[in-house]
């Protein structure tokens, strides 16, 4: 039994799928103890989006870390903090007119999204939030209470409760207008729904199984909110930071949520960091009333910084992000095509890609063969039917036909 089998809890998860020791690792390659190299299309579920040790950010890092920069400093002002928020302001918000504030969450995604869920029942005095069916928002208890999948959720060991899920987009495969039975229930005095302080959703649903909304139905969902005076989270967690092309996944269909929750690939070199974007209206929190003492990890926020002027200064990323996108979701077609028996579906949006399989236990084989063949993936949505892609953005071409090449090859083993 290895160090890893004796003492660390049961409850790790991907190192089953992956099960060697890694060690190393430069852009979008990771290489284990014995020096085998993985080609990496799972980027840290996103919290890579600019490679591993992206050597622009490394440098800032190496420097800021050589010249004794603070790294631990609570939530007092520093430095690094405010060379990240200038930069936040004038490469993300001003360019596309968004006026929002920062709350330091805490280091995670989940931590985003609690304190996006407490203000906003602070600031409505209700209780109710809206979720939607496959979302997955995260693991502490109120993130939990908005998450879809049944295992995880059973995890809690408590009532889950204030939550009450609507169909997400293509639930009903298309049967019926959008937010046909949410707008009912609104409406209906009599309907039974208590009235909602907020409705947190995700562009794409990564976890629950790369299911991309359509802009059509995210702009639909923010007129709804804003008709019936309810809050609109943005979870951009896992979709954000450029995933789907543009920096939030939300630009495209032109909205503006009130809150918007960013972690993962915020701090651009994988370091724990979260922000909770919060409308300026919103920013009803007294001093301390929700805090913690990892809030801004300053090494975060000098690569975090580092990544905004380097990938965010034009349009190139979001541009190159597209197209790779079209790329992948092309021969993703072509592989539903080529078995039509299987039932595949292809989906996503950007470099968010996945093909569906009729059961878990297919896509599971698929991603067990491409790890033989040296290729990382992981699988998503309830019964992990999905065979999920993230890709760091900055994957080379070269790279992409590398592991198109083991996709291809694995299906075929497995489907043969
Ligand atoms: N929200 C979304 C959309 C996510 O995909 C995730 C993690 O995958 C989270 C929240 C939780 O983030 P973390 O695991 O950093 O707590």
């Amino acid at each position: 039994m290895n160090i890893f089998e004796e003492l660390e809890s049961e409850v790790r998860s991907y190192s089953r799928g992956w099960p060697v020791v890694f060690d190393r690792a430069q852009g979008s390659r990771v290489f284990d103890e014995d020096g085998k190299a993985y080609l990496d299309f799972f980027a840290g579920a996103g919290a890579l989006n600019y490679g591993h040790n992206n050597p622009v950010l490394k440098q800032a890092l190496l420097d800021y870390i050589q010249r004794d920069g603070i790294t631990h400093a609570l939530d007092m002002f520093t430095v690094a903090k405010k060379n990240f928020l200038e930069t936040f302001k004038e490469k993300i918000l001003e360019p596309r007119d968004l006026d929002y504030k920062i709350v330091f969450p805490g280091p995670g995604g989940a931590n985003a999204v609690e304190a996006a869920l407490k203000l906003a029942r602070k600031v409505t005095g209700k209780e109710s939030v809206i979720n939607f069916t496959n979302a997955f928002h995260g693991m502490t208890l109120g993130a939990l209470s908005v998450t879809g999948n049944s295992m995880k959720r059973g995890g809690a060991g408590v009532p889950l409760v204030h939550a009450t899920p609507m169909p997400y987009d293509a639930y009903f495969d298309g049967q019926y207008p959008d937010f046909l039975y949410f707008e009912r229930l609104l409406e209906d005095s009599g309907s039974g729904l208590n009235e909602p302080a907020a409705v947190i959703v995700e562009g794409v649903q990564g976890e629950g199984g790369i299911n991309a909304a359509s802009l059509a139905w995210l702009k639909g969902l923010a007129d709804l909110c804003a008709k019936h005076g309810i809050l609109l989270i943005f979870d951009d967690v896992q979709m954000g930071c450029g995933r789907t092309g543009p920096f939030f996944s939300f630009e495209d269909a032109g909205i503006k949520p009130d809150i918007v929750c960013l972690s993962k690939s915020i701090g651009g070199y994988g370091l724990p960091m979260a922000l909770t974007l919060i409308k300026p209206e919103l920013d009803v929190w007294e001093p301390g009333e929700h805090n913690g003492t990892f809030r801004g990890i300053s090494p975060a926020f000098v690569t975090a910084t580092e990544a905004l002027r380097t990938y965010w200064s034009d349009d190139e990323l979001e541009k190159s992000t597209k197209a790779k996108g079209e790329r992948i979701a092309a021969a993703f077609t072509d592989i539903v095509k080529a078995y039509p028996e299987a039932n595949l579906v292809a989906k996503g949006r950007g470099l968010a890609r996945g093909i569906e399989f009729e059961s878990g236990e297919l896509a599971g084989k698929v991603c067990a063969a491409a790890f033989e063949r040296g290729l990382l993936m992981e699988t998503a949505g309830p019964d992990g039917e999905v065979m999920k892609l993230l890709p760091p953005l900055t994957v080379t071409d070269d790279e992409i036909t590398e592991g198109l090449k083991i996709i291809d090859e694995s299906i075929a083993t497995v489907l043969k």
